[in-house]
């Protein structure tokens, strides 16, 4: 199958979480499947031209009545399977892209231009298939900064009954709570008529909501996760789009996240001291530890439970719950438990200034606050736990990095954490992790404590726990073989 990539993120050119991991590596697994597999995604400011080739000519685009010229850069993603590689397209036009920020920047989180931006990246794809001259069957695209290629491609380029009138389309859901949703006076840079904007469509109480468009315009959608899926058909946790999705039910599935194992693998990672694997667990972890305390500037000691966090710093992570000024466990977690907590993040600016502060006072909670690949291999490896209290997770990659690495995951139970985590049973020693109902600062703080007990009283069960999650296989060919049925499921 020839299957178009449309993302707005992908690794390693643009990422602020889990969608540009997916990207980068689901498009291999599936090449390795025998798939003909090309991504296209906006040139932003930060990916430097040098490194890529050029396309010759130029590239009109409709948007709106009128027209915008771009030109296309190319390269090959490095994570590619070399008898196979994987074409990567950027759409290069200075006016919408050529800033700082990919989605919005401190000042204006959200670019006031968005719709235009992405509806120009997503009319941009069809015309980047004419001037290279290859037509896919699916356009995949991710999220609501490419969800409009489903709606153009229903609304625009089948009715015209050209080169795409046999292609089909799949929308991937990450995150739900980000629906790209604007004033209807942005509606006119859609370059679509009103009578697309209906309620089975664009419109949402009189607002203009890009992701619905998408999901009523897709032959098929996902999301990331099976138990993701079931939540956002309810009420709870559909952000005012659970109907549509029950709507879509016959066409809409979970299909958990894998996990890139050539970039995600202990055994072989340059960004930790010691490399290991089940066999060499014990030595590869304690020299990681030591490497984390000493990058932390915290006391090292092998015999303290270390409890890791890499997060974007925003209310879907619980960050409230945890770093709430006068409310937030973190304090009381650091102040009662003999535990180190050290945390790599960035986001809203209330918590980062709260988590610094909160630094200062504790010897035993440390932070970084900024983006890191770096340091987030090394917290995986050295931490002995990985907090993740999720109000909620459509998959989640860290705790599946956390398994891997043989660090035990404590999560809230939701979306993907409940399809990827097994909640410690201290009767049996079964499970891999540790879990908690209710999004409140007790309940974090009350599981963390288990987890402090399990490690000072049961510290067998710890290390069978650690061997367990490094056996789980969350690797992408399940996974691949799961989108490539959803693509024949449309071809019929
Ligand atoms: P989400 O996509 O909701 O942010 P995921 O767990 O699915 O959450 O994916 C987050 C990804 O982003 C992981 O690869 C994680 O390591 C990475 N990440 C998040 N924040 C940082 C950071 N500050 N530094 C380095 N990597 C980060």
């Amino acid at each position: 199958m020839k299957i178009l990539m449309a993302s707005s993120e992908v690794h390693p050119y643009a990422k602020t979480g889990g969608l540009a991991d997916m990207v980068s590596s689901l498009s291999p697994a599936l090449a390795k499947l025998g798939h003909e597999v090309r991504i296209v995604l906006p040139r932003y400011y930060n990916i430097d031209r040098s490194g890529l080739d050029r396309l010759e000519g130029a590239m009109g685009v409709p948007v709106g009545g009128g027209e915008e010229w771009c030109a296309v850069y190319t390269a090959v993603l490095p994570s590619s399977p070399p008898n196979n590689p994987i074409p990567v397209y950027f759409i290069d036009h200075e006016g919408f892209f050529g800033r700082e920020g990919i989605y919005g920047n401190p000042w204006e989180p959200d670019f006031l231009d968005n719709p235009r931006r992405f509806s120009f990246f997503c009319r941009a794809v069809f015309q980047l298939c004419r001037k290279i001259g290859w037509f896919p069957d699916i356009l995949h695209s991710h999220d609501w900064p490419a969800a409009l290629v489903s709606v153009y491609l229903k609304f625009w380029e089948r009715p015209l009954g050209g080169e795409f009138s046999a292609a089909s389309s799949v929308l991937t859901i990450h995150n739900l709570g980000y629906q790209g949703i604007y004033d209807k006076d942005n509606y006119s840079c859609m370059g679509l008529g009103w009578d697309v904007f209906y309620n089975a469509g664009f419109e949402d109480w009189n607002m203009m909501n890009i992701l619905k468009a998408g999901l009523y315009s897709a032959d098929k959608l996902n999301t990331v996760s099976p138990h993701y899926a079931g939540e956002t058909k309810t009420q709870a946790h559909g952000f005012r789009l659970d109907g549509v999705l029950r709507y879509r039910s016959a066409d809409y599935l979970g299909i958990l996240n894998g996990i890139d194992t050539a970039v995600w693998n202990p055994a072989a990672d340059p960004y930790i001291p010691q490399p290991y694997t089940v066999s060499t667990i014990a030595a590869g972890k304690a020299r990681a530890k030591e490497a984390l305390q000493r990058e932390f500037g915290l006391s090292v000691d092998a015999d303290v439970p270390l409890i890791g966090m890499v997060t974007r710093l925003t209310g879907q992570k619980g960050v409230d719950e945890l770093f709430g000024p006068g409310y937030g466990s973190a304090w009381s977690i650091c102040r009662d438990m003999n535990v180190q907590l050290v945390l790599l993040g960035s986001g809203e600016t209330w918590c980062e200034d709260e988590i610094q502060s909160l630094a200062g006072r504790l010897p035993n909670f440390k932070c970084s606050i900024g983006y890191r690949e770096d340091l987030s291999h090394l917290i995986e490896a050295g931490s002995d736990f990985f907090l993740m209290p999720s109000r909620y997770e459509p998959c989640g990659l860290n705790q599946m990095y956390s398994l891997a690495y043989g660090t035990l995951p404590i999560v809230r139970n939701t979306g993907g954490l409940v399809d990827t985590v097994e909640n410690f049973n201290q009767e049996t020693g079964e499970g891999t992790g540790f879990m908690f109902d209710d999004l409140t600062p007790q309940a974090i703080y009350n599981t963390v404590g288990w987890a402090v007990w399990a490690w000072y009283n049961r510290r067998p069960q710890i290390e069978a726990m650690r061997i367990a999650g490094m056996n789980k296989d969350f690797s992408w060919e399940k996974s691949a073989g799961k989108y490539i049925e959803l693509y024949k499921g449309i071809r019929g």
